[in-house]
C-alpha cells in the first residue's frame, strides 16, 4: 500500500479489525519509511448481478426500479419495512443464483414471496407482471391462489 504522506512503498500492519459494517476489515498500517500511520479498508467486490430483459437487453440489477414495482402493487397492502423486506429477500435469492437472471425470474421471485404475504398485492403484481388482460386472467390466477393455499384435505 503505498503511504499518503511519502509515497513509499513499504508498510507494515499494525492492527485489523472489522469495520463499523461488517462487510469491511479496517487495516492501521504504518509506514517503513517515514513510520506514520494510516488506515485502509478492504471489502468484498461485488459481482455484479444482471437482469436479462425479454427484449434480449442485459441491464444490472436495479432494487430501487424493483422496489417500486412492488410498492405500486403493494400499496396499502404492505408497510414500506416489509416491502425492504422483500426487495431484499428477492435480491439474495437472486445472486444465490448469480450471473445473469431473466426478468422472468425476478418477476416469479418476487410473485412466489408476494403469494405468501397478501394476495392483493401478489394479483396486482401479477396483472402487471404477467400481463393479464381480462377478467379471465384474474379468475385464472385467483383460481389457482385458492388451489395452493386451501388447507389439504385428509
Ligand atoms: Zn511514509
Amino acid at each position: 500500500m503505498r503511504c499518503p504522506y511519502c509515497r513509499a512503498n513499504d508498510d507494515k500492519v499494525v492492527d485489523s479489525r472489522l469495520a463499523e459494517e461488517a462487510g469491511a476489515i479496517r487495516r492501521r498500517r504504518e509506514c517503513l519509511a517515514c513510520g506514520r500511520r494510516f488506515t485502509t479498508y478492504e471489502r468484498v467486490e461485488e459481482v455484479p448481478l444482471l437482469v436479462s430483459k425479454r427484449s434480449g437487453a442485459i441491464e444490472p440489477f436495479d432494487a430501487a426500479k424493483l422496489r417500486s414495482g412492488i410498492e405500486r402493487a403493494a400499496t396499502g397492502r404492505l408497510d414500506a419495512a416489509a416491502i425492504d423486506q422483500l426487495v431484499a429477500d428477492v435480491e439474495e435469492g437472486l445472486r444465490a443464483i448469480g450471473g445473469e437472471v431473466s426478468t422472468d425470474k425476478v418477476g416469479m421471485a418476487v410473485l412466489e414471496r408476494l403469494r405468501a404475504l397478501d394476495h392483493v398485492a401478489y394479483l396486482r403484481f401479477a396483472s402487471v407482471y404477467k400481463g393479464f388482460e381480462d377478467l379471465a386472467d384474474f379468475e385464472r390466477e385467483v383460481g389457482e391462489l385458492q388451489k395452493t393455499t386451501e388447507p389439504k384435505q385428509r
